[in-house]
């Protein structure tokens, strides 16, 4: 299946240079799998993880089932809404265009993405020259439908992708109003990365006939991605963090927290202790966390802060290390956390902070990855540290300044990160029961509320 390429799958040439200049070569089992099936028109059930190149594993057949209505016409009534890309939040959305938008530059094919948190008047007139591909959240599209700022009608393909992110987060109400204005001949994409019961009923009211493909096993965590637990008090987590990133060898860390509070709290204090840090979370108005993201991106920030909601979709090409500072208490989120390492092939190392009364949520975890994390000794903690910044040398920070290693107590810091095979997914055994009810659901089931405004 991984032999075959991307001009096998009969993709247009103008989408096939798109991908050479975005230095794509081979497909990846997803699109290898998908891309097929939806240019043949089948309804889709698709179970994968982000970086398992999904974005393109919709997008392309989309962009090449369109093409035969590209049109170089300056008319908006030319470019109708023909495929619809529903997505929980915004960075996801922002992402999922950029792609679009990359596939489709040597087409006249025309993409738009529209989410809340930005004043809607901005996107109006947008909308308004006619766009083929529309990438919304499900909340500001309602928006414009109810400002009949937007027709759906022409509607051919459908996409839910984080589907499971997005019954998570109360859009179930907003997809079913939705869905009800949509030409009911289309076809339906749907993609997950995990598969509860939940996420099995939403396909059943909303596709027919799907194909069911899964390129990682459900509610598997990346199998190149190495994860660590330590077992430490709440009050020890800041030292062992700085621990951890001054002796990782990774050039960059994502680090998750629980509240935008505690976000914030760390990344001050990374800050002061000398880290190129800062946070991303629902309380930073969307410019600033664009700005966060993308000094992120660029290496001008090494360690990045954020919380669940913010985190979202990011994406984050060959981030080697994700520390959990706190782990989610809904289970499936600490999949999606550790999927923004060992992307694309690559391997990553996913480590785990955790607090006595935090150790019921690891249990749920591991029953829900079915597999045991390894329990890292803990390490001797340093007595917090006076020193003036200059002696706060560290080794994870910005490119442009000196990189010098801090001598640490333990040995262990010196040497090279070495990923355990026990750490490692095994085969699942049948019917392990499934996972609790994550307790998000009762906080975002209000509409119009911005998921970020969740996030504490
Ligand atoms: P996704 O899972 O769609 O979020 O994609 C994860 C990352 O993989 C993105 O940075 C994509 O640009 C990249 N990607 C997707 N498909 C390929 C491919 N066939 N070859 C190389 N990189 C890819």
């Amino acid at each position: 299946m991984n032999n075959i390429s991307f001009a096998d799958l009969n993709l247009a040439p103008e989408i096939l240079r798109a991908l050479t200049e975005s230095g794509y070569t081979v497909p990846t089992p997803i699109q290898a799998q998908a891309i097929p099936l939806v240019l043949e028109g089948c309804d889709l059930m698709a179970g994968a993880q982000t970086g398992t190149g999904k974005t393109a594993a919709f997008a392309l057949p989309m962009l090449q089932k369109l093409l035969p209505l590209a049109t170089p016409s300056p008319s908006p009534a030319r470019h109708p809404v023909r495929a619809l890309i529903l997505v929980p939040t915004r960075e996801l959305a922002i992402q999922v265009e950029a792609s679009v938008k990359a596939y489709a530059k040597h087409s006249h094919l025309r993409s738009l993405v529209v989410f809340g948190g930005v004043d809607i008047k901005t996107q109006t007139p947008h909308l308004r020259t006619g766009v083929e591909i529309l990438v919304a959240t499900p909340g500001r599209l309602l928006d414009h439908i109810e400002q009949k700022t937007v027709q759906l009608n022409q509607v051919q393909m459908l996409v839910l992708d984080e589907a499971d992110r997005m019954l998570d987060m109360g859009f179930m109400p907003d997809l079913k109003r939705i869905l009800a204005l949509l030409p009911k001949q289309r076809q339906n994409l749907m993609f997950s990365a995990t598969f509860s019961n939940e996420i099995k009923r939403l396909s059943e009211d909303f596709l027919v006939n799907p194909k069911l493909i899964e390129v990682a096993r459900s509610n598997a965590t990346a199998e190149n991605v190495t994860q660590k637990v330590y077992l430490v008090g709440h009050a020890e987590k800041h030292a062992l963090l700085a621990q951890l990133l001054r002796g990782s060898d990774a050039k960059q860390a994502l680090v998750f927290t629980k509240t935008k509070l505690t976000a914030s709290r760390i990344a001050r204090q990374l800050h002061r202790e000398g880290f190129a840090a800062d946070a991303i979370h629902g309380d930073k108005t969307q410019l600033e966390r664009m700005q966060a993201l993308d000094a992120f991106k660029q290496g001008k920030i090494t360690v990045l802060i954020a919380t669940d909601v913010a985190a979202r979709g990011l994406d984050i090409d060959q981030l080697p290390m994700v520390i959990n500072y706190e782990i989610p208490s809904a289970a499936e989120d600490y999949v999606h956390r550790i999927g923004r390492t060992g992307r694309a092939g690559a391997s990553g190392s996913a480590i785990s902070l955790v607090a006595p009364e935090e150790e019921k949520y690891l249990f749920e975890i591991e029953k829900l990855i079915k597999c045991q994390i390894q329990r890292a000794t803990p390490l001797p903690t340093r007595p917090v540290e006076r020193a003036p910044q200059a002696e706060h040398h560290v080794r994870i920070r910005a490119p442009h300044t000196s990189v010098t290693k801090k001598p640490v107590h333990d040995a262990w810091f010196n040497k090279p990160y070495e990923p355990s095979a026990s750490t490692r997914v095994v085969a699942p055994p049948p019917d392990l029961p499934s996972k609790p009810k994550s307790p998000l659901p009762a906080l975002f089931m209000r509409r119009k509320v911005s998921p970020s405004d969740a996030e504490d």
